[in-house]
């Protein structure tokens, strides 16, 4: 069964620079988007590059070796991060999210981590500093990540069983090295570990007891997730989705599991415990079930341009406005600018086109934005 690969319009360079309002209001941390949403949680993508290329994400056939990924000179530096970290957590953001691309490729990254611990809240609070990895660099890194001030991880592993996890990462990785990563971070202290596992129907849907078994009872967060359509390059297809209602149907005979409530506003994983004590699962339902209405989430891209969006089409550049000696106030002010206009919410919307017109509209498909740009 062939999948359709779709070329990739390089898109990195489409970002409007933001205006500077006239009126230079100090921030409240109050901030709300037209729909309500306050902002919480910024994912930072430290890196584009990534040594796996799983298929739903960075398929081989695009990101091969002619591939040209970003110029070091192009990213943000960890000063030039932990300053557009301080404007946004001014505004309200109390979580930060390091990604990629795969963000332990990034060179001292534990620095950065360092830098953003240092932050505190408006009403001094400490943030919430996590990482999402593909786990394969995490058993050498976990310790002084720790160190520096990193909180929890959640490490991506969409199979146990080695072969098909060397297929779905598609660089041969073995399955033994992320497992011995996710026994480093718990050693390390990097816990409560969330487990992400994309869900792709055809490909590792038979790997959801296998996983469910074992993550039983370890106190992981073992969280199912929705083949997504994110960018422009995986040729996704609804039929390759397993809906998260057929997740639970699953598991529901083998090990019986009741909802829990969220433990915080726009938390994207719907919430499942098994009824025995063992445990926890969640179910992140992008496609079947949209979760925009709380979306409190931002990204930035390794080079600086914010995206309100994980389906978005076109960014802002706030690395021109650091680059070209705007002050914190100015950047301040045109953050609010851009986040108090935000209507985002393409799931809901893909939801209501998927339902009326039996399939997503396909004519914005190539302009949107790489998943391994902005992070997940
Ligand atoms: S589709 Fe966009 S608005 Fe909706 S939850 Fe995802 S990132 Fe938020």
């Amino acid at each position: 069964m062939g999948e359709t690969v779709i070329p990739l319009a390089d898109l990195r360079y489409v970002a409007q620079v933001p205006a500077i309002p006239e009126q230079l209001a100090p921030a409240t941390g109050l901030l709300a988007d037209r729909l309500g949403r306050p902002l919480r949680d910024l994912r930072i993508s430290v890196t584009d590059r990534c040594n796996f290329r799983c298929s739903y994400c960075m398929p081989k056939e695009v990101f091969d070796r002619d591939y040209v990924f970003l110029p070091s000179s192009s990213l943000l530096s960890f000063e030039e991060i932990t300053r557009l970290a301080r404007v946004f957590v001014a505004h309200g953001v109390r979580k930060i999210r390091l990604t990629g691309g795969e963000p332990l490729l990034r060179r001292g990254l534990e620095s950065l981590v360092e830098m953003l611990a240092d932050i505190r809240s408006a009403d001094g609070e400490e943030l919430d500093i996590t990482l999402t990895t593909n786990g394969s660099l995490l058993a050498r890194k976990a310790r002084a990540l720790a160190a520096a001030g990193l909180k929890r991880v959640t490490v991506s592993l969409d199979a146990l069983d080695d072969a098909v996890f060397r297929r779905m990462n598609d660089v041969d990785f073995p399955v033994g090295d992320v497992l011995a990563g996710i026994d480093a971070a718990l050693e390390a202290g990097l816990g409560p570990v969330k487990v992400n596992m994309v869900v792709k129907r055809g490909t590792n849907d038979h790997e959801i007891l296998p996983m469910a078994r074992h993550f039983r009872g370890s106190g992981l967060v073992l969280r199912f997730i929705e083949y997504m359509d994110v960018g422009a390059t995986n040729g996704w297809r609804m039929d390759e989705v397993l809906p998260s209602a057929q997740v639970l149907e699953r598991l529901q005979p083998h090990w019986p599991l009741r909802p829990l409530e969220a433990t915080t506003i726009g938390e994207t994983a719907e919430r499942w415990a098994y009824e025995d004590g063992a445990g926890e699962i969640g179910l992140i339902s992008s496609v079947t079930q949209a979760f925009c209405r709380d979306c409190n989430r931002a990204r930035l891209s390794t080079e600086g341009k914010l995206f309100l969006c994980l389906f978005a089409h076109q960014g802002y550049d706030l690395r021109a406005l650091l680059r070209s000696g705007r002050t914190d106030d100015e950047i301040t002010a045109a953050l609010a600018g851009i986040w108090s206009d935000r209507q985002d919410r393409y799931s809901e919307l893909r939801s209501a086109e998927s339902a009326s017109a039996g399939g997503s509209d396909t004519s914005t498909v190539a302009r949107r934005v790489e998943m391994h740009y902005i992070g997940g």
